[in-house]
């Protein structure tokens, strides 16, 4: 995966004081969050991250929606899409999510949930 990860010009930083937050106000214990093409971890490490394909997959495409809008553009609409819809339900990680698990050769989000 790391392979990906540098094709897509995208780097890794660890113990990220951003991710920390996130993590906090998520309430996760663990947080991978991309800024442009900054991927910050927080409560997991770079070898732990890059070993599961589904996640890496799913920052990638946030990595690609910000290449797609640009920065402050991506930045703008994702809080907007935040505050009107929440966390889960925001369009740009509901993408990220079916992209992620395409990537990743998982079955789609809605057929798992019953088996
Ligand atoms: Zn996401």
């Amino acid at each position: 995966m790391h392979q990906k990860v540098m094709a897509a010009g995208a780097r890794i930083q660890e113990n990220s004081l951003l991710a920390r937050i996130a993590r906090w106000v998520l309430k996760s214990p663990n947080v991978a969050m991309v800024i442009g093409k900054t991927i910050h971890l927080s409560g997991v490490s770079k070898e732990d991250f890059l070993k599961d394909r589904y996640w890496v997959e799913h920052e990638l495409c946030h990595i690609q929606q910000y290449k797609d809008n640009g920065l402050f553009r991506f930045l703008g609409k994702y809080l907007i899409e935040s505050c009107r819809n929440g966390y889960y339900n925001n369009k740009f990680e509901a993408e990220a999510r079916r992209v992620g698990r395409e990537q990743a050769g998982l079955a789609p989000e809605s057929k798992t949930t019953r088996s």
